[in-house]
């Protein structure tokens, strides 16, 4: 096959090197996507959508498109726990519906102030779209069923060797960037050399340690279960502690279970499956499993570095999560955010190459920050473990139920009501923020809105019942909340002659000032405060540090 020329491989087809495609494709950005799978995602994988992913896909135009995907729309997103599903309840956190969730969104104020409620849904429905989106841009390429061989750098670019799985066909790509999105045994990092730091094969009675996914179809399951339906199940008993979210709300299911010291997922047969999905069920429900493996949970580990030269690493090729609280796919799209407008400025030469040096610098404590809170929710979620008498019906038992009810619903709140996670994390220490002012402290279960540069915007509802991010550009917004600001006519103006494309924002109110402590900020493309009025820079290294010009 003829050598193929791109500006940028992405090797890895998952949410992280979707999301890039859609990112470069929007701006023009040619990229060829290599993933070695024959499709996008036939498991269901992640089933937690974050907030603030959300906002990213409404960014894109998508939002809507994924909420209508997974549940259906009036099915709760509730999280249960139970001593088996067809037994006793424990303990409940309800949370909205799809449909709820829209209309609940536009009411919120405070930590939960968004456009966009997060969304349980699985992730091999999200690739879909994903896929479906990126190769809509003229620029992208998407194949699976191609595997990245081997790359080598230049001084200049990436040389690459791809092949087609199913005959071998090899392909030379001389690209200019490689981003490698793939994945958790990435062969990017390891030939990099790459290592991790963090914690590997932590030991809990529950995620930590070999865990037994199955996907599998019960269509019996809701008219046999005397309790209301839940998007996540978790089952909590001494004999087998499970978690399960539901896939399509008719049936489906994503099952995983921690296997015992002794068992052997390998030598189960389908029947062995099924019938462990019967002891977390309590009743020997019809089941077909549809696929299964196995995953190891424990691991809070993230790699040492996310780039070197022109080859950048993004996803669970840098980070490596226990899934508790959902974090692992929707860090995975942050990463791609971060990166897809930098990698677009510095290819069309409005940016120094220098600008990417700043997605390590961003991204990489914001993995170590992520990777810790899960695994705080999973040592809250797996070192609690059953009492022995939790299922008699004795006084002890029903004592035991009690306990653990009141633990879990305390818990779920730790674990699924978490805005500070989800819209706290910050790029203070980055060299392309130009500081201003005390950021807010880091909590996972409350989140505090603040103007300071380095974190999310400030979300507001507009008097005509608009999101305010809806007016924002796809690339830089310099939001006015005050007229005849000279300083803001400059750096729009400086801005515009970098070549920059900059969306003028005014919103002249005292609400939004009082928000954003400025009278003007420049909000980047991916969301995140760069600058904001009343400190002393020149307009000049304003444009040149939020660019990555130099350090001013
Ligand atoms: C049980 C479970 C539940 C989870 N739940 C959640 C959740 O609720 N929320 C959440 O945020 N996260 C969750 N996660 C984590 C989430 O699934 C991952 O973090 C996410 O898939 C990472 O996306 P990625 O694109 O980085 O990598 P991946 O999705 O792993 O994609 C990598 C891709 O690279 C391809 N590839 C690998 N090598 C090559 C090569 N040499 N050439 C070409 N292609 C290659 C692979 O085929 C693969 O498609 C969960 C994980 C598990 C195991």
């Amino acid at each position: 096959m003829e050598d193929m020329v791109v500006p940028v491989l992405i090797a890895g087809g998952g949410p992280c090197g979707l999301m890039l495609a859609n990112e470069l494709g929007r701006r023009g950005i040619a990229a060829l996507l290599v993933d070695q799978k024959p499709s996008t995602a036939f498991n269901p994988q992640a089933n937690a959508t974050q907030a603030r992913t959300m906002e990213h896909f409404r960014r894109h135009g998508f939002a809507d498109e994924i909420r209508a995907l997974g549940l259906p729309p009036e099915f709760p997103t509730d999280i249960a726990y139970f001593t088996r599903y067809a037994r006793h309840e424990l303990a409940r956190f309800s949370l909205p519906s799809a449909r709820d969730a829209m209309a609940r969104a536009s009411s919120q104020s405070g930590s939960w102030s968004t456009p966009e409620l997060p969304h349980r849904v699985s992730q091999k429905f999200v690739e879909q779209v994903l896929r479906r989106h990126a190769e809509a841009w003229p620029g992208i390429d998407i194949r699976y069923g191609w595997r990245l061989l081997d790359f080598a750098e230049q001084h200049d670019g990436v040389t690459c060797s791809v092949a087609c799985v199913a005959d071998g066909r090899q392909q030379k790509i001389r690209a200019q960037y490689l981003f490698a999105a793939d994945g958790p045994r990435s062969f990017v990092r390891e030939r990099l050399g790459f290592g991790y730091v963090g914690e590997t094969g932590v030991i809990r009675d529950f995620m930590g340690g070999r865990m037994y996914a199955l996907y599998l179809r019960c269509p019996d399951f809701y008219t046999a279960v005397p309790h209301p339906p839940a998007w996540m199940n978790v089952s909590f008993n001494a004999e087998r502690r499970a978690f399960m979210a539901a896939v399509d709300g008719r049936g489906e299911f994503a099952f995983h279970t921690q296997l015992r010291p002794h068992e052997n997922a390998e030598a189960m047969s389908a029947a062995d499956a099924v019938s462990l999905f019967q002891a977390a069920v309590g009743l020997a429900l019809p089941a077909e499993i549809l696929s299964r493996g196995t995953w190891t949970a424990g691991h809070a580990l993230v790699a040492d570095h996310f780039q070197r030269g022109r080859i950048l690493l993004g996803g669970d090729a840098v980070h490596l999560f226990t899934p508790a609280g959902g974090l692992g796919y929707n860090t995975a799209i942050e990463d791609a955010v971060n990166l897809g407008w930098k990698l677009a400025a510095v290819l069309t030469g409005k940016a120094a190459p220098a600008l990417l040096e700043s997605y390590e610098a961003e991204r990489r404590p914001l993995a170590i920050r992520n990777t810790g809170y899960a695994r705080g929710f999973a040592d809250s979620l797996g070192l609690f473990a059953p009492a022995a008498e939790i299922e008699d019906d004795s006084p002890a038992g029903r004592a035991a139920r009690q306990q653990a009810g009141d633990y879990f619903n305390l818990h779920a709140r730790k674990e699924f009501n978490i805005p500070g996670v989800t819209f706290g994390g910050r790029y203070d220490n980055s060299p392309i923020i130009i500081p201003n002012g005390t950021p807010p402290g880091d909590a996972a279960n409350s989140y505090t809105p603040s103007g300071c540069p380095g974190g999310r915007p400030p979300h507001l509802w507009l008097a005509d019942g608009r999101s305010l991010y809806d007016r924002f550009g796809f690339d830089w917004t310099l939001l006015r909340l005050r007229s005849n600001l000279p300083e803001a006519e400059q750096l729009a103006a400086a801005m515009q002659a970098r070549g920059l494309s900059l969306t003028i924002c005014d919103l002249f109110s005292d609400e939004a000032r009082a928000s954003y402590g400025a009278d003007a900020v420049l909000i980047r493309p991916d969301h995140i405060i760069a600058w904001r009025s009343g400190g002393n820079m020149a307009v000049v290294d304003i444009v040149a540090r939020v660019s990555g010009e130099r350090r001013v």
